[in-house]
């Protein structure tokens, strides 16, 4: 490659909103059930059929865009996008063309939503990808393809479907990795969908183009159909980028077009050159009113809950946790809602988040649990820490201690620790220990005295073994400490 192309990409992601009933009718969203049960004249596009706004799905909507910091137009519209496709029998989808419920607005991208290992080499950190739009549709049928035949399953037709459009300013694969990530916690944060990629909750097709740096406007718009996952997407952008450098080395003309990603091929092919907007002839749908957003808007507000970086930030300054480890315990909400249970009035709410992520995630992870599935209540755990830092049990016996809680989680910490024999041992005992000690290593004694912390550390750990791990500690580093150096 001679010299450094620029990749433009945007991003159109469809989401499935978390709603009862479909977006013009009352069949119910569901899945699984038996194909063609979930249908009515509505959505199987029968002549004559009217259809009625599903509000839910458009207060979810303006909930997103209050959440991605976007603006709405006091009045909204729907309108008739005009195809042929056996999905779609009506011959039409009611979208939105020129009035969508929310314009401008973007996506935090949050570090740890890059690929693991872009997490390093992040260009620019803290970057907002802006959006163009979101809008609100009905999702078409389901076809499935047979050998000679093809059959149509109408449970999917008339799903609300939200529609967000980014701008052509994601530059890399891992950036748009680190796009649907952040804006799936988000949608989640804010019970708008489970957005999940592999169910089908969330698609996405990517628009692509490259350009020399000394070119201006951007080059031709390809589009990538059939990404099904997160890797996906990041493959198909590396792969469509080389290949439309090499288009433009060799001097084949890019056009615009769409393009389907072949995923076990690893190569995209050309579907059909795209069509503009004219060709969907647009227009204002006559069975269905413009909306007043105003009041709705004010009604949804509330709604808006604590975005992912935003508690990051009051983590960071209520509890003191490094911002790495505020991230993580943001990363779900259920885990920060833990985390915020445990920490509630704990003397170092810090600790709670160091034993959260170093020992209790651990756990969970070999036991295959989420943490939603957390069998010890976080108030225990305050506990269980609270023994630990009061310097009552050391670290290894807290670690026993929660072995025990988690599997008869009714316990009282304190007990589990006491039935162990893990008290405190009566400083008059230690004491002897630590003279026994002391006697027993009169040269390791001399170097200690003398500035050597190893054999501090020796001689803490002899007189932990001459109590039989009973001991704290702690108690006896400091014992150790004023004995030898005081
Ligand atoms: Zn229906």
């Amino acid at each position: 490659m001679s010299k450094t192309y620029i990749p433009s990409i945007g991003l159109e992601v469809h989401v499935q909103l978390k709603t009862q009933s479909k977006m013009f009718c009352a069949c119910p969203v569901a899945f699984g059930e038996e194909t063609n049960s979930l249908a009515c004249p509505v959505c199987l596009g029968l002549p004559g059929a009217l259809p009625v706004l599903n509000e839910g799905a458009i207060r979810l909507t303006l909930r997103t865009g209050l959440m991605l910091g976007c603006s709405t137009p006091p009045v909204v519209k729907w309108d008739r996008k005009n195809y042929f496709y056996p999905d779609m029998p009506k011959d039409y989808q009611i979208s939105q063309f020129d009035l969508p419920l929310c314009l401008d607005g973007g996506v935090p991208l949050y570090d740890l939503a890059y690929p693991k290992d872009a997490q390093k080499t992040i260009a620019r950190p803290g970057k907002v990808v802006p959006l163009t739009r979101i809008h609100l549709e009905e999702d078409v049928a389901k076809s499935t393809h047979h050998a000679t035949f093809s059959t149509i399953d109408f449970n999917r037709a008339g799903t609300p479907l939200m529609e967000i459009v980014s701008e052509p300013e994601i530059d890399s694969a891992e950036e748009a990795v680190a796009y649907l990530n952040s804006l799936r916690q988000i949608l989640v944060y804010g019970g708008v969908s489970d957005a999940d990629m592999e169910k089908g909750q969330m698609r996405c097709d990517v628009n692509i183009s490259v350009r020399p740096p000394e070119q201006k406007q951007l080059g031709a718009k390809i589009e990538l159909k059939n990404l099904n996952s997160v890797s996906a997407v990041r493959r198909a952008i590396r792969y469509e980028i080389e290949r439309q450098i090499d288009c433009l080395e060799t001097g084949e003309p890019l056009i615009q077009s769409t393009r389907r990603w072949d995923d076990d091929a690893g190569i995209t092919t050309q579907m059909r050159t795209k069509e503009d907007a004219h060709d969907y002839r647009y227009f204002p749908d006559p069975d269905l009113m413009p909306v007043l957003t105003g009041t709705m808007l004010e009604e949804v507000r509330p709604w808006v809950p604590e975005l992912p970086h935003e508690k990051v930030e009051r983590f960071v300054r209520d509890y003191g946790v490094t911002p790495y480890d505020a991230s993580v315990l943001s990363s779900e909400q259920v885990l920060a809602d833990y985390f915020e249970k445990a920490a509630a009035g704990a003397t170092t709410p810090k600790k709670i988040a160091n034993w959260i992520l170093n020992n209790l995630l651990a756990v969970l992870n070999e036991q295959q649990l989420g943490i939603a599935d957390c069998p010890v209540a976080p108030e225990k755990l305050r506990a269980l820490v609270e023994l630990q830092e009061s310097g009552q049990i050391s670290n290894l016996q807290a670690r026993e201690v929660f072995a025990d809680l988690f599997v008869s989680p009714d316990q009282d910490p304190a007990r589990i620790a006491q039935a162990k024999g893990f008290e405190p041992a009566d400083t008059g005992a230690v004491e002897a220990f630590v003279d026994q000690a002391i006697a027993q290593n009169p040269a390791q004694v001399e170097e200690a005295r003398g500035g050597n912390d190893k054999m501090l550390n020796f001689l803490t750990g002899q007189v932990m073994k001459l109590s039989k791990g009973k001991a704290n500690p702690k108690t006896v580093s400091e014992l150790l400490h004023a004995r030898l150096r005081g």
